[in-house]
């Protein structure tokens, strides 16, 4: 086995980690603060060829491997994992359906642009009603000559701020299950689609969250990806990818609680001594310097098998993306505990870590899910 990186990796993280503190750091607290969406900082990085990931070249992406393009998160996300978020987005869901189901024309006019950061892109499969029981899902689509016709809400949905352009589904009939679930693209600004966005919400706060609904929404037939019925497997075709970003983001976060733990630790004094130097600081550091190595080589291995290309790592999937953020809100927590009363305020990053880690155990499958699919991957269930 080689555990090791090679030197074009360890350049490109090397100079990722950069580009992070020179053009994120001394902005994230604020945009944070504002609710704000960075696009500014997003459209640099793109322009330094993060964000491009694993997208094939000849659809505007940098065609990397997967380890490289989860060094790329795991560093952007030490500093913000909102930046994160919106780099991973090409090769995460968005992406990966359009470059799986979608036709040549859907790829260049939809996926290219989305690699580039020229257009952001939403994923709107949540409903108020529905999230994990994706299958459950109430918006209806109806055939009426060259459109279908969408009716519905969809609920909790990221990005609605910048997007060019919805990745949604919708369900012909009900009684068919999944197998009656179809996807399509709406684009922003077609008549029947309007946007509810959420303020305040606990954390993610620079990701602009909120309901996307459709009343009447006429929607090309050329816009729909994959075939009629294909929707469930369209939704489900990237959630290799989507995990292993979900997991770099949140071994990158608790990373950077350690990175503030060590630190502040070896400053602030207490009865006369550096907190560092109590045993109980210690053992929570023990636990994090643990979790995020575990973490860590589940996320690296995971990528190292998808370049390797293994099929079907949904287990592997979700063993590194329940780790990686159970391990993340661990950290947040503990880093949270060492800086006491400093720990709550604005003045540092932990308290930001701590509310965003907690979202990172909901998005993604609920950790809940993950424990089950692993046990059941594993009693020969599924
Ligand atoms: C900040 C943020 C951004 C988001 N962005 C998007 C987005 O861009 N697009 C999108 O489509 N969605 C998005 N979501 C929604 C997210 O994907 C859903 O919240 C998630 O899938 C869980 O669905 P739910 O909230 O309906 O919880 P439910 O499915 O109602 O589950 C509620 C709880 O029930 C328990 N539970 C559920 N299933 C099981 C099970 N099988 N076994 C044991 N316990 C279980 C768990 O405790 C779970 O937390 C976002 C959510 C947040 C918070």
């Amino acid at each position: 086995m080689d555990f090791g990186f090679t030197e074009e990796q360890l350049q490109i993280k090397k100079a990722v980690r950069e580009f992070a503190l020179r053009e994120i750091a001394p902005y994230v607290a604020e945009y944070d603060r504002e609710e704000r969406f960075p696009v500014e900082i997003v459209r640099k990085a793109a322009a330094h060829g993060y964000m491009g990931g694993v997208v094939p070249v000849e659809y505007g992406g940098a065609g990397l491997d997967h380890v490289t393009y989860t060094l790329i998160i795991e560093e952007i996300s030490r500093v913000c994992q909102v930046v994160g978020c919106a780099l991973s987005f090409p090769s995460g869901l968005a992406g990966s359906a359009v470059l799986r189901y979608g036709t040549e024309e859907q790829k260049q006019k939809y996926l290219k642009p989305l690699a580039q950061g020229e257009v952001f892109a939403s994923v709107a499969l949540t409903e108020p009603g529905s999230g994990t029981d994706v299958a459950a899902m109430r918006t209806t689509c109806r055939r009426d000559g060259k459109y279908y016709v969408l009716n519905g809400a969809k609920a909790w949905i990221s990005f609605l701020d910048v997007c060019g352009w919805v990745l949604t589904f919708a369900t012909l009939d009900r009684s068919l299950g999944h197998k009656g679930i179809c996807a399509f693209i709406v684009e922003r600004g077609m008549p029947g689609m309007t946007f509810r966005p959420y303020k305040h919400k606990l954390g993610f706060r620079p990701l602009c969250t909120g309901e996307v609904l459709f009343e009447d929404c006429r929607v090309p037939i050329e816009n729909r990806i994959g075939e009629e019925g294909e929707g469930f497997r369209v939704a489900m075709c990237a959630v290799e990818n989507g995990r292993l970003g979900v997991a770099a983001r949140a071994l990158g976060m608790a990373q950077a609680c350690l990175d503030e733990v060590v630190a502040y630790a070896r400053e602030r004094v207490v009865f006369g001594q550096p907190i560092g130097k109590f045993q109980l600081v210690q053992s929570k550091i023990t636990d994090m310097v643990v979790g995020i190595e575990s973490a860590r080589y589940l996320t690296y291995r995971l990528a190292w098998l998808k370049d390797r290309g293994v099929p079907d790592l949904r287990r592997e999937a979700s063993i590194a993306k329940m780790v990686a953020t159970d391990v993340a809100l661990m950290a947040a927590t503990h880093a949270v505990q060492i800086f006491g009363a400093y720990g709550c305020s604005a003045e540092y990053p932990v308290s930001r870590y701590y509310r965003d880690a907690k979202v990172f155990q909901i998005v993604e499958g609920v950790n809940e899910l993950h424990r089950v699919l692993i046990a059941e991957y594993t009693l020969g269930y599924r």
